[in-house]
């Protein structure tokens, strides 16, 4: 458990990296969605507005204003809802890329937006997997909860050498009994070699 947290803690996902993982499909749709309701919206509320009016010019001033109103009204309305729409397309992607149910995710998340506001996004990135990482030995994409890496055999969860617990490979000493752990690539081979 130790070491998935650690994982997620080295993963540093930078905001713009992130956010390409938004479909573009949906990105685009929804830019063009807002744009068709902006102009249907002032259509719209000019086409009311000079139904009601039967001379037109003496209310030009107004219906410039009320268009001005209507489309910040669907700005408003449309930021809303492309932010939620986005955000349900990054948890998709990322739980794919993590070998997590996206599905699932992604339902749990649209659902619960409802009652509970965001808590669905938020229990999420609580307990995602950390996403897949490369063998320190042979660099292949390995699993976070792997053991052993499938291609060259290393040992991905090394253990402190005097008292078998499971160590990071960041760590310099080791975390329950204080073992120097700076000859760790040894320690680690040695690991590898006495359970193969
Ligand atoms: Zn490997
Ligand atoms: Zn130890």
């Amino acid at each position: 458990m130790r070491l998935i947290r650690l994982r997620r803690k080295i993963e540093k996902p930078r905001f713009r990296d992130e956010l390409k993982l938004i479909p573009k499909w949906l990105v685009w749709t929804l830019a063009f969605l807002y744009v068709v309701a902006v102009v249907l919206a002032i259509v719209i509320n000019l086409y009311q507005d000079g139904g009601q009016s039967i001379q037109p010019s003496q209310l030009r001033g107004n219906p410039a204003l009320a268009s001005l109103a209507m489309a910040g009204i669907v700005t408003g309305v449309a930021v809303v809802l492309s932010v939620w729409l986005m955000a349900l397309g990054y948890v998709y992607r990322d739980a794919k890329r993590r070998d997590m149910n996206p599905v699932l995710w992604t339902l749990l998340c649209m659902l619960l937006s409802w009652p509970f506001f965001a808590i669905g996004f938020i229990l999420y990135f609580q307990v995602r997997e950390p996403l897949p990482y490369p063998c320190p030995r042979c660099s292949t994409l390995v699993g976070a909860r792997f053991n052993f890496c499938p291609n060259c055999k290393c040992n991905l969860h090394p253990s402190c050498p005097n008292c078998k617990r499971e160590v990071a490979e960041t760590d310099k000493f080791c975390p329950y009994c204080a073992q120097d752990l700076t000859a760790k690539q040894e320690a680690g081979s040695l690991v590898a070699r006495s359970t193969e």
